[in-house]
């Protein structure tokens, strides 16, 4: 039970980026803290992202949901644009300046809680892609911490590549990153294309190099991963952010998941929304009684997030490679390339007569618009996941022991399918970028080494149930149980924001 909030306890104020990626873990830890501490949490975000978050917490939460003002068409976005999951790529760079333009109504919001609360937030939690708030802070004195979505070992690469731009002159095809080992070799083709061709003076790196500058000036970073996970990824972190702390406080997913003896469909429905902020695009009893027609472990799940897509050739391969697998599977389906998102389902997009043979033989599902993904992870047919390598993804995956086919696309996800299949060996790469087709063969061959009782997927299986042990694991707490590091760092955190303002609990 949540500890009671007195009406001068102090907020902590917490911005994510506006991102699903981002606002879903953020939205985690929130509730989290709320449970843990006595303070009143603050979730800052714009309107329309603040209005779909309404329906995620129960009425009678404490955790205060506040918007910025902010018209996305005031800087050259569609009205609607107020998180990448409602923008094609190529805007994504201007909801990311545009972000900067929420400083001086951050700084009202902590000046009205300043004045109610008789003294500033105990903390701030912001965004690592939220830079400035430590600006903010700042001026306020108030005890600031970069937040990052993702796992250490990413951030290390992320931060390591952006840094140290250009790379569009390096002429071998792989090479070594500053602060990490000399073994560690990333490929050309793990660079996303804007990072690619940056050179410190265009849209992308200014926004970004500035942003991690900023970030570099916190007091600490949370970050959403498991110090038993990422030692090694944690120690580069550790090294390239030179003396700032690091809690590790993943895996951020609702602790109903970690902790599997809780999974009645309907209480996993309001999970659901109360997770992502988002109405599922199908029910979960459709999914559930969909799944219970397969064998544990035999199904596998596909999807590439909340932001990234393929094109429709791409569909195309994908599509046949999963009907010649002899898998079952459940796809969730994002516009193609070249599509509005907001696009509803066109048969066009997939093979003739695919659908009607795949639900016909029940070998398959579509989930057209949101997946209920979590709850799906969680039921015991999934046996893979061909992900994009989001780390949100990944880690909901491990933590239910799935092993995951690694379709990096963009952004950290390139690093995160590396650290997964050569330190965890719980993954295999399929393909790279959406540029070149991955062909139905690969499709084929591949689902078959992961799920086809091949000796490298049944280790790849062991891990995965290994590594998901060690995920469970870390948020364990509560009465008569020791603290797992996640718990134990986030009481860490707290007691530390606590000491910096003078007081000890
Ligand atoms: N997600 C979901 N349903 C979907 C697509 C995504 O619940 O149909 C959730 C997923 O569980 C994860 C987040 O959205 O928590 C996506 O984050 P991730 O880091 O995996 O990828 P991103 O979307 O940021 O690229």
């Amino acid at each position: 039970m949540a500890p009671p909030k007195s009406p001068s306890s102090p907020h902590i104020v917490m911005f994510p980026f506006m991102a699903q990626g981002h606002i879903i873990p953020f939205l985690t830890l929130a509730k989290l803290l709320d449970d843990r501490t006595p303070y009143t949490i603050t979730f800052v975000s714009t309107p329309l992202n603040i209005k779909n978050l309404q329906s995620s917490l129960p009425p009678d939460t404490s955790i205060r949901l506040t918007s910025l003002p902010f018209n996305p068409s005031d800087h050259g976005l569609p009205s609607n644009a107020e998180n990448t999951n409602s923008i094609p790529f190529h805007l994504f760079i201007h909801l990311c300046q545009a972000t900067q333009t929420l400083q001086p109504s951050f700084y009202h919001l902590l000046t009205s809680i300043s004045q109610q609360d008789c003294g500033p937030p105990l903390c701030i939690i912001g965004d690592i892609f939220l830079g400035w708030t430590v600006d903010v802070a700042r001026q306020f004195d108030i005890f600031h911490v970069a937040f990052s979505s993702c796992g250490a070992y990413s951030m290390a690469a992320y931060f390591s590549l952006w840094l140290h731009l250009p790379h569009a002159k390096t002429r071998l095809e792989t090479f070594q990153l500053p602060g990490f080992p000399e073994t560690f070799r990333l490929h050309r083709s793990q660079l996303a294309s804007y990072l690619r061709e940056a050179d410190g003076s265009d849209p992308w790196s200014v926004y970004i190099q500035k942003q991690i500058s900023l970030s570099l000036h916190s007091n600490g970073m949370l970050c959403n991963a498991i110090e038993e996970m990422e030692t090694t990824g944690l120690e580069i972190f550790r090294r390239i952010i030179a003396g700032i702390p690091v809690w590790c406080v993943g895996p951020l997913i609702p602790p109903s998941f970690i902790d599997s003896s809780s999974s009645s469909s309907s209480h996993s429905l309001k999970l659901s929304l109360g997770r992502t902020g988002k109405e599922p695009g199908i029910s979960i009893d459709s999914c559930t009684s969909w799944l219970n027609l397969h064998h544990p472990r035999s199904v596998l799940y596909i999807s590439f997030g909340s932001q990234n897509t393929i094109s429709i050739p791409q569909m195309m391969e994908l599509a046949l490679g999963l009907e010649a697998s002899g898998k079952p599977f459940i796809w969730v389906i994002r516009p193609p390339i070249g599509f509005d998102v907001s696009e509803d389902f066109r048969v066009e997009w997939l093979p003739e007569g695919f659908e009607e043979r795949i639900t016909e033989t029940k070998r398959g599902m579509l989930v057209k618009k949101w997946a209920p993904q979590v709850e799906i992870l969680s039921h015991g047919s999934i046996g893979g996941f061909l992900s994009h390598c989001g780390w949100n993804s990944m880690v909901e995956s491990l933590s239910q022991g799935v092993p995951l086919i690694g379709w990096p696309m963009a952004a950290e996800q390139f690093y995160n399918a590396k650290m997964m299949e050569e330190e965890l060996g719980v993954c295999v790469e399929i393909g790279r970028g959406v540029e070149e087709i991955v062909g139905r063969e690969k499709v084929e061959k591949v689902i078959g080494v992961v799920m086809g009782g091949t000796e490298k997927g049944e280790d790849m299986k062991r891990e995965a149930v290994r590594v998901g042990e060690m995920i469970k694991a870390a948020m364990r707490g509560g009465e008569g149980v020791e603290k797992g590091s996640s718990v134990a760092a986030i009481d860490d955190f707290i007691k530390t924001a606590l000491s910096k303002r003078g007081v000890v609990e």
